[in-house]
């Protein structure tokens, strides 16, 4: 059926593709991509030949009209960024609110996200998150943006790129302080991943032990602040436990 299949590709490990992205790349009369190189490898290891069309971030608008062309013909489009999910950091969402606002239909593919891969490794027991992606790279608008977040009860998502690792964990640690614990999940399903979890002051140590830590690629996960009324309960349950001891 017609439509522009949103379609999650790996972030690593190859064999990470769903049946059904494979299915969708064969069939689809054409795929969009942030990267026509970037795909055709991952396109050229599954032996399927198709038509790539470009649709990085400096397209979108181009990109998103030629696609609605060949959507209103009854086509099967295929979106892709790099690796993931598209539109999460990554280009994707204009091409899709475009699709979207021209009436036509649009399906997602769930697959592979970085976000939701260290979430799920990080053993933090909150439902909540909160996905920033990446910071601003200049320090004042950083820790102005952190600044913000501080007070959030929510588990914080962060992207960030090798060269800039060990500046954020110092950041993250300057805005929220040492004992919230902190994530490092990085090269997630390659071969060097790690996931290592500790409390914020002793990230940068734990970093500059090794400066393989500090290559790759990385989601950097904070745990969400304690809520205002978390105090009052461990009080009124340690009042409980005590009149529940006296009680006959
Ligand atoms: N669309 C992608 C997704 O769904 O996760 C994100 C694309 S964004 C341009 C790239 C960033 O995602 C990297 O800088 C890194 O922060 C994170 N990332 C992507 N792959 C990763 C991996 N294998 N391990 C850790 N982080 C990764």
């Amino acid at each position: 059926e017609s439509a522009l299949y949103v379609l999650a590709t790996p972030i690593g490990n190859v064999c990470d593709v769903t049946l059904r992205a494979l299915h969708v790349l064969t069939i689809a009369d054409a795929v969009a991509c942030e990267d026509t190189r970037n795909t055709s490898h991952l396109l050229t290891r599954y032996g399927i030949s198709q038509t790539l069309i470009a649709a990085h971030e400096h397209n979108e608008r181009e990109a998103a009209d030629k696609i609605i062309a060949r959507l209103q013909q009854g086509q099967r489009i295929a979106l892709v960024s790099d690796a993931g999910t598209p539109a999460v950091s990554d280009p994707g969402a204009r091409i899709v609110e475009a699709v979207r606002a021209a009436g036509l239909r649009v399906v997602p593919l769930p697959g592979p996200s970085a976000a939701v891969a260290a979430l799920s490794a990080s053993g933090f027991v909150n439902d909540a998150f909160r996905f920033i992606g990446f910071l601003p790279n200049k320090s004042r608008q950083r820790e102005h943006a952190l600044q913000k977040l501080a007070a959030d009860t929510a588990t914080l998502v962060f992207y960030e790129a090798p060269h800039r690792i060990v500046e954020t964990v110092d950041a993250l640690l300057q805005a929220f302080g040492p004992e919230r614990h902190v994530v490092l999940g990085r090269e997630l399903t390659k071969l060097f991943e790690t996931v290592h979890r500790c409390p914020l002051a002793e990230a940068p140590a734990w970093l500059a032990e090794d400066s393989n830590r500090q290559r790759g690629e990385f989601v950097v996960l904070v745990e969400g602040a304690a809520a205002a009324g978390d105090d009052d309960n461990a009080e009124a349950e340690r009042v409980l436990r005590i009149l529940l001891e006296e009680l006959p």
